[in-house]
């Protein structure tokens, strides 16, 4: 284990954790933000982002990452590429293990593992995301402007998403592998009553075709009656759930019974000490913007709790923060 002890290390690399780097680096916290395999998570993989203020023109998600990067590299973060594998938050300073083996100790932990949109797990999806296979209507419903797009789910984000793709499709098509729907009883209404709006009930999607380019249709099965259909689409919306990318905390921090990680208004997790920003943690907003803000928030949080910390000790500002002796082994 390394005898150093870090201010603060942040796990993720998306806009909250960038954010919680460039913020924590100007404050002198000398950060460092393992980065995990993909930088940027999942506005790396969004075709271009129009509603992120200050950028008046689309930038891809990609280059917004490259400039988040750049601009918390250049106060200093020092990035690791690399996953964590294992932490603990039952000592202080807390423990946080890499995929290659090395122990680092911190005085605060920003956790920013963002979420995974479920995958269909269906040939051409992998392929062709970012090209008509999209996990977000808010982020690329405008480039489907008169297009006939298909909607995959029957939950709330399906339907609140398709509902919001008919501002710009002539046609909405929503895939459900059932004949009812799960979504709850308003949303459905809105739904059924859009005109721009059909359902293709007890379907599922076997196979997302295309033209090397950019997405021409898919292939269907009825699961009833087992028929195989292609049917024409620009575009592919698959709303069939997220997860938190919060396994590494299971046991250290509280999490509701669908895996996000419970803040409070602050960003602060059950565990004095460490925060939590981004999609981890709100499964609400889901929005660059919202992140940012987040990551912002949590990195002055952690300002704030390390000169507690630095006047008090731990034991005394966790016991402050929780309001009952710390239950931890310092
Ligand atoms: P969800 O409620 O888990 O619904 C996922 C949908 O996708 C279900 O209809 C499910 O079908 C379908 N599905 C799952 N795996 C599939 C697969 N492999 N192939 C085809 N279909 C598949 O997820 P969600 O809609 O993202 O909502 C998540 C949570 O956020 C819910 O608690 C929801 O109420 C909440 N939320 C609320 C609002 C709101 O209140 N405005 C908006 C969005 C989300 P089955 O029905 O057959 O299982």
């Amino acid at each position: 284990m390394s005898e150093k002890v870090e201010n603060v290390i942040i796990i993720g690399s998306g806009p909250a954790g960038f954010t919680a780097g460039i913020y924590t680096a100007r404050a002198n916290l000398e950060p460092i933000l393992f980065t995990g395999h993909e930088i940027g998570g999942q506005i790396s993989l969004t075709y271009e982002v129009e509603n992120y203020p200050g950028f008046p023109e689309p930038i891809s998600g990609a280059e917004l990452v490259e400039r988040f990067q750049k601009q918390a590299e250049r106060f200093g973060t020092r990035l690791q590429y690399e996953l964590v594998t294992e932490v603990d938050f039952k000592t202080w300073p807390f423990v946080v293990k890499s995929e290659m083996g090395t122990e680092y100790r911190a005085k605060a932990v920003i956790v920013a593992t963002g979420a995974t949109p479920r995958k269909l797990q269906v040939p051409g999806e992998q392929e062709y995301t970012g090209r008509g296979v999209s996990y977000c209507a808010t982020c690329d419903g405008f480039f489907f402007t008169d297009k006939r797009v298909i909607v995959v789910g029957g939950g709330d984000s399906a339907m609140e998403e398709g509902i919001f793709l008919t501002r710009f499709a002539k046609e909405v098509f929503i895939v459900h592998r059932r004949d009812q729907l799960r979504a709850s009883k308003i949303l459905q209404q809105r739904a059924f009553s859009n005109e721009k709006i059909d359902f293709i009930w007890n379907t599922v999607v076997e196979e997302i075709l295309g033209d090397d380019q950019k997405v021409t249709g898919v292939r269907l099965r009825n699961v009833k009656t087992g028929e195989v259909t292609e049917f024409p689409t620009d575009g592919v919306f698959i709303f069939i759930g997220h997860d938190p990318n919060s396994a590494l905390f299971q046991g250290q921090l509280a999490m509701d019974e669908r895996g996000y990680l419970i803040v409070d208004r602050y960003q602060h997790t059950s565990v004095p000490g460490v925060f939590a920003a981004g999609e981890v943690a709100d499964h609400r907003y889901r929005q660059v913007s919202t992140s940012v803000g987040q990551g912002a928030a949590a990195a002055m949080e952690t300002e704030r709790f390390l000169a507690e910390v630095e006047d008090k000790g731990y034991q005394e500002v966790a016991r402050e923060m929780l309001g009952e002796p710390a239950p931890l082994r310092v």
